[in-house]
């Protein structure tokens, strides 16, 4: 086929409407990346605990093998792309619903639909982070390690000590557990190898009910004024669903497994010199056991 011929195949393809899922779809951000993308002209299936397409509690291994049974029956087995905005704060004594909503409530879907966005021409997933994940001090590793590994409740014996502060460190953890793989599997031949892309949006503190509900309680509404964010104030929820869309379009062929920070610069006022960072000797032996293994799978 000429080239240019292919140039409008692929244009026209890209301005078809696509069909996406759309986790949290009922408040906050992931409610207003659903409005973007109807008015878009796409088709959303909207998964929540209430007022959604697909009703169902994410915070249950049963809820979420039937969202993601749901799902696929609504996009009859083929999804343009996913966006998984569910999740719930630092809630008081909800260590267990944070961690299985934030953490399995994205797994669990994403790997239920796999193989439906591999069928679709240039599928896309975002999934939200937060910017917890490296502004939060001393989360403890045993529970990100448990959470990778697929054990929920050796990750809760980790917060036992934290006192007042476990929802936060739940929190923090699953955010860390499920950017970490996000990174991992991004790139796998299961996901980058099928032409999926698979990217992380980390927010900072963006003005939705989840930050309103911790805003009307006051110690934790003096926590977070408190808290460092160099360009001031909170974000506002429309904008990041203008990145999720970004995320999701053919503009970002070329991002895979990254996390993105929009957060007002607090990640970079506390961790400026942490990332980018070049390998430290001691894992040299480690990239390159990675790079050959890279060369060995890619060779023909
Ligand atoms: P939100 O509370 O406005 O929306 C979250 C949605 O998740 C709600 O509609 C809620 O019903 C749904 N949800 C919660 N538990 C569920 C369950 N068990 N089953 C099904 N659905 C469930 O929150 P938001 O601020 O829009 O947050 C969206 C995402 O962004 C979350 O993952 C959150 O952790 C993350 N985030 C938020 C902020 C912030 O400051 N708002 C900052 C960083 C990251």
């Amino acid at each position: 086929m000429p080239r240019c011929n292919a140039a409008v195949e692929s244009k026209m393809d890209s301005d078809l409407a696509k069909i996406y899922a759309v986790t949290g779809s009922a408040s906050g951000m992931g409610h207003a990346v659903v409005e973007r993308l109807r008015q878009q002209g796409h088709t959303v299936v909207g998964v929540d605990i209430k007022d959604a397409d697909v009703v169902a509690d994410l915070s249950t291994a049963a809820g979420r093998r039937a969202a993601a049974q749901e799902v696929l029956t609504a996009c009859s087995g083929k999804l343009d792309g996913a966006v998984l905005a569910a999740g719930l704060g630092p809630t008081p004594r909800a260590e267990r619903r944070i961690t299985q909503v934030n953490y399995f409530g994205v797994t669990d879907l994403l790997e239920a639909w796999r193989s439906s966005l591999a069928k679709a021409s240039r599928p896309k997933v975002v999934v939200f982070s937060s910017n917890s994940t490296t502004t939060v001090p001393v989360v403890p590793h045993r529970a990100v390690r448990s959470l990778l590994e697929g054990d929920p409740d050796k990750a809760l014996r980790a917060y036992k000590f934290y006192g007042r502060a476990a929802p936060a460190m739940a929190y923090a953890a699953s955010k860390i557990a499920v950017s970490r793989w996000v990174r991992r599997t991004a790139v796998t031949p299961e996901w980058a190898g099928a032409g999926i892309r698979l990217n992380a949006l980390a927010p900072g503190a963006i003005l939705t009910p989840l930050l309103e509900r911790q805003l009307a309680t006051p110690a934790e509404a003096e926590n977070i004024r408190r808290f460092p964010v160099p360009i001031g104030g909170f974000g506002d929820p429309r904008q990041l669903a203008e990145w999720v869309v970004f995320m999701l379009s053919d503009s970002a062929d070329f991002l895979c497994g990254s996390v993105v920070f929009v957060d007002g610069g607090s990640d970079a006022y506390f961790r400026a010199d942490d990332w980018p960072r070049a390998v430290p000797a001691r894992q040299l032996g480690s990239y390159l056991h990675r790079t050959r293994r890279f060369l060995n799978r890619t060779s023909p």
